[in-house]
């Protein structure tokens, strides 16, 4: 599988660290994406109507009705992480949660977008409280996680919503668990069921306990 390699490059500056190693999705995991990102489109003109879990093929530009295709779908997503401050705030019990962990794990934040948009998730993140370590990755989270993890046998958790990216780390990472969380579980029902190996959350408040059982904290 390949690996990103300004992905890998981010990775070589952190500081080793020998604590069980929490990965984190930023989009729908740590920050609301599918709940403000529909307001931000009808600000820009345009409407998503969910009728599957993807966002191209289902935005339309409200006055033509024309569904976008998906260089204007990466456009606009660009527009979005650029003013992420102004839509983006923290998902239900999440900071509850990362208070609840305290210190006693690695917590790091791999989030799939482009590498040029992280100085702005950065500067968000650390408004909203929340100190992190950031990663971004324009290809699969599987071999990220595997190099962060570091030395064989580090306890490691990975929670995202996109199976894709479960699946990703899944093939990469063995023993790693597993959890898919999403901030609007609605969405669930466009989703096939989860593979097996995958635990279903249905909020932070299910998932701080469960992931410090996880890692043994
Ligand atoms: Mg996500």
């Amino acid at each position: 599988m390949s690996d990103d390699p300004e992905t890998a490059r981010q990775i070589e500056e952190l500081a080793a660290d020998d604590r069980p190693l929490l990965v984190l999705d930023v989009d729908d995991v740590v920050l609301e994406f599918v709940r403000p990102f529909p307001h931000f489109l009808k600000s820009r003109g345009f409407g998503l109507t969910l009728a599957s879990f993807r966002l191209t093929g289902n935005i339309a530009e409200t006055a033509s009705g024309r569904l976008i295709e998906q260089p204007e779908v990466m456009a606009l997503l660009g527009e979005f992480f650029d003013a992420q401050a102004d839509w983006q705030s923290i998902t239900d019990g999440a900071a509850e949660a990362f208070a609840a962990l305290g210190d006693r794990a690695e917590i790091v934040l791999l989030t799939a977008m482009p590498h040029k948009h992280r100085a702005v998730r950065r500067a968000h993140l650390d408004a909203l409280g929340l100190p992190y370590l950031l990663l971004t990755t324009e290809m699969a989270k599987g071999p990220a996680v595997a190099k962060l993890r570091g030395k064989e046998g580090r306890p490691v958790a990975f929670v995202d919503d996109q199976p894709s990216n479960l699946v990703s780390v899944q093939n990469s990472v063995a023993d790693a668990y597993l959890f898919h969380l999403m901030a609007d579980n609605s969405l669930r029902a466009f989703l096939p069921p989860v593979p097996d190996g995958i635990v279903v959350l249905q909020d932070w408040r299910e998932a701080a306990p469960k992931i410090a059982a996880a890692l043994g904290l």
